[in-house]
């Protein structure tokens, strides 16, 4: 936390703001719009999950409907295609930034549409803050005219030529869970270029009143708000975001000057017209082996790392649903690891880290 976070906090509980809506939720909004661009309309959610839940349903995703999502991700990205009755079909990535392919990705929008059904959307995901091919993966998307979900839960902060991430979608995500760039305890976001989209997900994140004296209801809606006291917290943290991500940046620059080519070790470098938040630091080791040794040798010094995401079209349960691969993700998974990056940490302590990785390669 930042210092105005509490500042906005104790403003709610002065003014008894404490029921979900309220002056800090729109305040947080248009503080995320003004970092975002003038052109991108905002709703604040209490989750990232609920973001990409109530995307797909106002992208027409509905029960049968199928699905395209980017293997490597978090289930956060896939489980709300579930939701809805869909079903999702898996995509691998490639390797110069571990996203979406965009040729994997029309491989399998040709396959669909021939033997099966056209998706729906598309689910495109910037992981540990690294843009996606926005310019190849939009390009194939609208070959076919299928809409981009852009999830940009870890990517608030990164651009990709000079545009933000979270603006590329038809829809995008942000999510504030703790673990993310910036946080307020648990919180997301949607974001959209259309204002009827955002609105839409408004009124469904509020139970889809419509607007009359009683309680009424022509849609089924959800409980996916953001409260005014989070809001608080979110406001205060936007204001020390670029700070957030300097200092994300300057531990990768780190690691990166002190490990980059040492005993095979090596970092996913930023393509030209790429800006990642860095938000973690992750590095690929020789094999799996030796990954799982310095995983360890840190473990013993009471220090967390851990292996890269595991791709959806390995967990046992989504093992059935089709998927378009070429091995890179499921090889990311085996021989990669993400390093301590948090903003709080000190030069003696990535000293550590890099000490004890040089100390326990074969
Ligand atoms: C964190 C995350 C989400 C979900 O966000 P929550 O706010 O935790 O629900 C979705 N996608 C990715 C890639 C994430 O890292």
């Amino acid at each position: 936390m930042g210092n105005a976070e509490r500042v906005f906090v104790e403003e709610a509980f002065k003014t008894n703001w404490i029921a979900p809506l309220g002056p800090n939720v729109t305040g947080f909004e248009n503080d995320i719009k003004s970092y975002l661009g003038e052109d991108v309309h905002i709703g604040a959610l209490s989750s990232g999950t609920g973001a990409i839940h109530l995307g797909l349903e106002i992208l027409g995703v509905s029960p049968g409907d199928e699905v395209l999502c980017q293997s490597f991700t978090f289930s956060a990205s896939a489980n709300p295609i579930v939701y809805l009755g869909a079903k999702p079909i898996f995509i691998d990535s490639e390797s110069n930034t571990w996203n979406l392919s965009p040729i994997l990705l029309e491989k399998a929008i040709k396959d669909r549409i021939e033997n099966y059904k056209k998706p729906k959307a598309i689910i495109a995901v910037h992981l540990y803050g690294m843009p996606y091919d926005t310019d190849a993966v939009h390009e194939v998307a609208q070959k076919y005219d299928i809409p981009i979900l852009e999830d940009s839960a870890e990517a608030l902060g990164s651009s990709y030529k000079g545009k933000k991430c979270g603006t590329f979608g038809a829809i995008g995500i942000l999510s504030f869970n703790g673990n993310k760039i910036i946080t307020t305890s648990g919180g997301g976001a949607i974001t959209s270029p259309n204002k009827k989209y955002i609105e839409k997900a408004i009124h469904l994140a509020t139970q889809a009143r419509d607007a009359a004296p009683h309680y009424q209801h022509s849609n089924i809606g959800y409980n996916y708000r953001m409260s005014n006291v989070l809001a608080g917290i979110g406001r205060g943290q936007m204001q020390v975001l670029q700070d957030r991500v300097n200092t994300r940046r300057a531990n990768h620059e780190f690691y990166l000057k002190n490990l980059d080519g040492f005993e095979g070790i090596d970092f996913l470098k930023e393509p030209k017209d790429y800006f990642s938040n860095r938000w973690l630091t992750c590095i690929l080791t020789p094999s799996y082996e030796a990954r799982e040794t310095i995983r360890l040798a840190l473990q013993n010094e009471n220090i967390e790392s851990r292996p890269l995401w595991k791709p959806m079209h390995l967990q046992p349960v989504f093992k059935s649903n089709p998927n378009y691969m070429d091995g890179t993700s499921e090889d990311l998974f085996l021989r990669g690891l993400c390093l301590p990056s948090g903003s709080n940490l000190s030069e003696i302590d990535l000293e550590r880290v890099v000490g004890i990785i040089k100390n326990n390669l074969p």
